[in-house]
């Protein structure tokens, strides 16, 4: 049985997870000439590995073999093994029947691309797709390759200027404005910049009132806050959802599709080859009808498969709504504390309850270039940040001020940001392993910074 222990136990739990991540204590020179342990602040990019899952799949790893082997024992284990990981995806994010899991390679990039392609192959009439200012490039450049319009509905922004979720009213009237030539909406279910969250149900919702999808990019949500296909009403639910193992705690970047088998009726396989096929002569071949199987031709990625199910597992075991309050205790510890620097700017609305977002916090100190400001961080405190534009370039110039609302810029970055200075923030975001001791250090560094412009 999942979660049924009490919320405390839950965040005992977590505790003892926390030592269960590999690299968490992996030292670095510092500009100093001493050695000292990193503070990793970089999960968004990618998490650190979870140990936990990988002593669960060393037993099945005993027995690895390739699936497609089927008369030997351990072809038979992986293969059993694999189908489970797949149930484990599905149960995470608690999809129905009438829905299937596909590992596609490498990322939500990969999941959002195949997908972009297949919805546009399966309804050319419908020619049009929405997505928001908000997405990372990929859930964006997709669509813009394979559809004939693209619409960026803009943000909501609150009384300080700050943006922040999609503005509905827009989404709405864009959904309205174009009807039955939208194919589907593809949104993020929270942003990779400001952490910030969307009401995906609601956006579904709104979607399928004109016969259209609702496509979400569960890259940055997955890891950090429950996440479901069924919303509430029958009309909430998502059609598309895609994952990348390596922002879940798996190494690698086994990418996931979790979608509904209706849509990939009478389409051909993006990728044909073997494992797929029930029949082949010179002449011709019939794919298999079973899905996932006729959309994951090739041998798969066994280790990062198995490891993201066993990962997903435990984190439902723990449950979600346990490591979202663990999260958003930290994030609003850091907000609070940062928000006391001088010359400190936290970028994204701060009026949005901290319910509505995950630990991602972007910022800028005085004026210094962001690549400074994060390669002190490393080289004088050993803290690992991400820093430029975090393939988010539309959002960044629009929260940066040099695109308008509508996420037009300039034609050149050094119009208006100098010839040797692109746009760009600094990015800390956690994950299951940090603590209020890591949050102390990059608060510390980044005091000391701001005290120290020069
Ligand atoms: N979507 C969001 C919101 C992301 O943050 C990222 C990666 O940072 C991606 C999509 C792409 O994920 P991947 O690199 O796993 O393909």
């Amino acid at each position: 049985p999942l979660t049924t222990a009490p919320f405390s136990v839950r965040r005992q739990q977590i505790e003892a997870l926390r030592d269960q991540f590999t690299g968490r204590t992996t030292s670095y020179p510092r500009a100093d000439g001493t050695i000292g342990p990193r503070t990793y602040l970089d999960s968004a990019a990618s998490n650190l590995r979870f140990r936990g899952a990988e002593a669960v799949v060393e037993d099945a790893m005993q027995h690895y073999a390739n699936t497609h082997s089927h008369l030997h024992h351990g072809a038979r284990i992986m293969t059993e093994a694999y189908a489970q990981a797949h149930d484990a995806v599905l149960q995470f994010v608690g999809a129905p029947d009438d829905y299937t899991a596909i590992f596609c390679g490498t990322g939500v990039t990969g999941g959002l691309n195949r997908m972009a392609r297949v919805l546009a192959a399966q309804h050319p009439e419908r020619d049009v797709a929405i997505t928001t200012l908000m997405e990372h490039h990929a859930n964006d450049l997709p669509h813009r390759k394979h559809l004939r319009k693209v619409v960026h509905v803009p943000l909501q922004v609150d009384p300080d200027g700050n943006a922040g979720r999609v503005d509905m009213t827009a989404l709405r009237a864009a959904i309205h404005e174009h009807g039955d030539r939208l194919n589907y909406v593809a949104v993020t279910a929270a942003s990779n910049v400001t952490g910030i969250a969307n009401p995906v149900h609601a956006i579904a919702e709104a979607a399928h009132d004109v016969g259209a999808l609702c496509v979400v990019d569960a890259a940055q949500s997955a890891a950090h806050r429950p996440i479901r296909i069924t919303g509430d009403a029958p009309g909430e639910a998502l059609d598309v959802m895609c994952l990348s193992g390596h922002k879940i705690y798996a190494p690698g970047s086994p990418g996931l599709i979790v979608a509904r088998k209706a849509l990939f009726d009478n389409h051909e396989p993006e990728v044909v080859g073997g494992g797929i096929v029930e029949f082949v002569d010179a002449k011709r071949y019939d794919v298999t009808s079973a899905l996932p199987d006729r959309e994951e031709a090739g041998t798969p990625n066994l280790p990062g498969s198995l490891l993201l199910g066993a990962t997903l597992r435990i984190l439902q075991r723990v449950g979600m709504d346990a490591i979202e309050a663990d999260e958003q205790a930290l994030t609003q510890y850091a907000m609070s504390a940062l928000n006391e620097i001088d010359g400190l700017t936290i970028y994204g609305s701060h009026r949005l309850e901290v319910a509505e977002r995950i630990g991602v916090i972007t910022l800028n100190l005085h004026d210094l270039p962001h690549g400074l400001v994060t390669a002190a961080l490393n080289d004088y405190f050993g803290i690992a940040v991400r820093n430029e534009c975090f393939c988010a370039q539309p959002f960044v110039r629009q929260l940066l001020g040099i695109a308008d609302e509508q996420g037009i810029a300039p034609t050149s970055c050094t119009d208006t940001c100098g010839p040797r200075t692109q746009p760009g923030m600094v990015r800390l975001s956690f994950g299951l392993y940090n603590t209020r001791a890591d949050v102390d250090t990059a608060v510390k560094a980044l005091r000391d910074l701001a005290a120290r412009p020069d």
